[in-house]
């Protein structure tokens, strides 16, 4: 049986893996899995969406299922939309992959995205072709709505409006010709801040830059924000459900360094709470939040494990340090355009600078590195890299963590490639890259023992 969902659902190349084949059988098997009822559907900017959606959606009224079809949306105004109104969702896009590419992500009725076994559910129908399909009587239907008015309503309702209106921010935000465009922009010009937008356009040729919020995609958002003076800068990704930062100095700001800054500003303002994060996040979201009288749970890497555990637990915050950032009050996914709204909101509170905001920060370093390690490898690698570092203190609530007195070491697989990810962070960068230099040598080592 092969594996249909990756990491973020299903995704390939158009007309080559991803076709409309795949995506109508997708919609007859969410369908089937479904039984009956409403799902919703939206879609990033890319050119193959319309095609995409129309399948899955035929695929889906094949098995008795309705269909809202809600057009092109930040990924999580629709799942705010599913939230409310529909027992599932279904979201077209690839997120920051290349144009070529598209992708089909299925969404829970809750708003957030499918856990492991439900998607193992609907690929076990997918692959025997077990499809309901319902009598001519009796086949669903499929009506337009619009998910972004009561999405925008639910963002501005959850900031201080008259604090972020009396700071007058000037901000350039960079869309990434995706569908931020539709939102972020919007939102923060109805919050009263000045807005410049760079690829504002949505545009699924990406004609401004590759759809990834790298530094190396972000030039022009660097460069732009220092020539026009701005308070900082903000770039998302295709879909809308990351979102990266700029400081008023056209400095790129990590990912983990935003998810430190609002699990700061979430458990300062809650006078505690639970924080949520992977394993794989940086020790200072840690420190900020037991600081600040809050406590941190770990999860495994991935942000749907992320959300299911803080509804589990009531948490406050959640996030990776990717930028894809959970607000609890609001909803239980990544939000971008709500991230941005809150790190202005945070800006606007304090009355001081982003960078000095960030310079009050924990500073960690972080490295890097990978290994291949075919697929059939991987469980038993895992295995003897526990035997081999049984003398340390670990954890291994995903692949493994070891703790040393000058920092830590994750050794875990990737979930999308046959390779093993080595993580490794201390205080001080030289030590990092020392501790992951020693440990890819060992699991080098542990590899060509098993092959
Ligand atoms: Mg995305």
């Amino acid at each position: 049986m092969g594996e249909l969902f990756g990491t973020n659902g299903v995704r390939g190349i158009v007309n080559e893996d991803m076709d409309v084949d795949l995506a109508l059988d997708l919609g007859r098997a969410i369908g089937t899995w479904l039984g009956e009822g409403r799902v919703g559907i939206g879609t990033d900017s890319r050119l193959s969406n319309q095609m995409l959606k129309y399948a899955v959606a035929s695929g889906l009224m094949s098995t008795g299922v309705s269909v809202v079809d809600l057009g092109m949306a930040p990924t999580p105004a629709i799942q705010y939309y599913v939230r409310e109104n529909t027992d599932m969702g279904v979201v077209i896009t690839a997120s920051h992959n290349p144009p070529e590419f598209n992708g089909i992500k299925v969404v829970a009725g809750d708003g957030t995205e499918l856990l492991k076994d439900v998607e193992g559910e609907i690929e076990d129908i997918y692959f025997s072709k077990k499809f309901e399909y319902v009598p001519w009587d009796r086949v669903g239907s499929m009506i337009e709505d619009d998910p972004l008015d009561k999405y925008h309503e639910a963002v501005l309702k959850s900031v201080d409006e008259h604090t972020v209106k009396d700071a007058g921010l000037k901000i350039v935000v960079d869309c990434a010709n995706g569908v931020a465009g539709l939102s972020t922009p919007y939102l923060l010009r109805n919050l009263g801040c000045q807005v410049i937008t760079l690829n504002a356009q949505l545009d699924g040729t990406f004609p401004g830059h590759e759809s990834e919020p790298t530094e190396e995609n972000l030039v022009d958002l660097k460069s732009m924000v220092t020539s026009v003076g701005a308070d900082l800068g903000i770039a998302h990704d295709g879909d809308s459900d990351r979102a990266i930062f700029f400081d008023e100095m056209g400095n790129f700001l990590h990912g983990d360094k935003t998810l430190t800054l609002m699990a700061k500003k979430m458990v300062v303002e809650n006078d505690g709470g639970i924080v949520v994060t992977p394993v794989s996040s940086s020790s200072s979201v840690e420190d900020v939040v037991k600081d600040n009288g809050g406590e941190l749970i770990y999860t495994a890497v991935g942000s749907p494990i992320v959300a299911r555990k803080m509804m589990e637990i009531d948490a406050v915050f959640g996030g990776e340090e990717n930028g894809g950032l959970i607000f609890a009050d609001h909803q239980y996914c990544r939000d971008a355009p709500m991230t941005a709204v809150k790190v202005v909101e945070l800006i606007a509170r304090e009355g001081r600078a982003l960078s000095e905001l960030i310079a009050e920060l924990p500073d960690y370093a972080l490295d890097k590195r990978g290994l291949y390690c075919p697929d059939e490898l991987k469980e038993e690698l895992i295995a003897d890299l526990k035997e081999i570092f049984s003398e340390q203190e670990y954890d291994d609530t995903d692949g493994l963590k070891i703790y040393y007195p000058e920092g830590w070491v994750l050794i875990r697989a990737s979930g999308t490639e046959p390779k093993y990810r080595v993580y490794s962070q201390s205080k001080d960068k030289i030590t990092a890259e020392k501790l992951g230099e020693e440990h890819l040598k060992v699991v080098q080592k542990a590899v060509n023992d098993l092959s």
